[in-house]
């Protein structure tokens, strides 16, 4: 498959819920993406907007080596509820080479499996979307977050209305909170490292990095 603007490719096994989400999302986005399914209605009704798609098992390798997987940056493997083809397959991708595999679980006990017969990424994405929404209740400011480790993160947050009209020198947030501002949007402009005399506005949003529990701070503000 000929490798677009040099960008990494994408192979999705599984196109069920999760697995065409993601495909048509990296698809919509400019990626080239060969999704993968041994049902050949769901490959049919989405031929048109994926880059290839081919109907196949994929715990058979001979059949994933004639789709050339060893070719793909990533491969997905987001089959839920058959637990023994996601392995099998787990499996066969890692042994044709690929360097990233990332595979989807429904349960920790299948996470702890596929890591240790070689996924380099396993996810939960209804436990990690339960976490997400609970997080946005717990703190409505708080928009996205990147972990760093255990402890820190980078957060996106919405600016609490008490900074709004006041500088970044008189929020002070590094010295009350330990939290550093790293850029803010507003609009479509970012203003990267903000300078001391920055005034806050209605609708910023901030990036900042720091620990949890101060941004959970912040982000818990009025
Ligand atoms: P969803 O993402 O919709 O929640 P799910 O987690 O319940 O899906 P399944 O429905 O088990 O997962 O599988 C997702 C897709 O993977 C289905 O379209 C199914 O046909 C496909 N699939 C399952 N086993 C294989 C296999 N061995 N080879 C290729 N595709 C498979």
């Amino acid at each position: 498959m000929p490798r677009l603007n040099g960008k990494p490719e994408f192979a999705v096994i599984g196109l069920g819920r999760f697995g065409s989400s993601l495909a048509l999302t990296l698809a919509e986005r400019g990626f080239s993406v060969l999704g993968i399914d041994r049902d050949r209605a769901i490959v049919q009704s989405l031929a048109d907007r994926l880059t290839q798609t081919v109907a196949l098992d994929s715990t058979d390798e001979h059949a994933l080596r004639a789709v050339d997987i060893p070719s793909f940056d990533t491969v997905v493997i987001a089959i839920g509820s058959n637990f023994e083809a996601n392995l099998l397959t787990t499996v066969a991708v890692k042994s044709l080479g690929v360097p990233h595999v990332i595979c989807k679980a429904t349960t920790d006990r299948q996470r702890t499996i596929l890591l240790r017969v070689g996924a380099d990424r396993v996810i939960l994405p209804e436990h990690e979307a339960g976490c997400r929404l609970a997080q946005e209740l717990a703190a409505p400011g708080m928009v996205d977050q990147i972990a760093l480790g255990v402890e820190h993160s980078i957060t996106e947050l919405r600016v609490p209305s008490s900074f709004v009209g006041h500088t970044l020198r008189e929020c002070d947030l590094r010295r009350r909170y330990g939290v550093t501002v790293l850029a803010v949007k507003r609009g479509e402009h970012l203003t990267v490292f903000p300078a001391p005399d920055f005034t806050f506005a209605h609708g910023d949003l901030l990036a900042v990095i720091g620990e949890n529990q101060s941004v959970a701070r912040i982000a818990e503000l009025k």
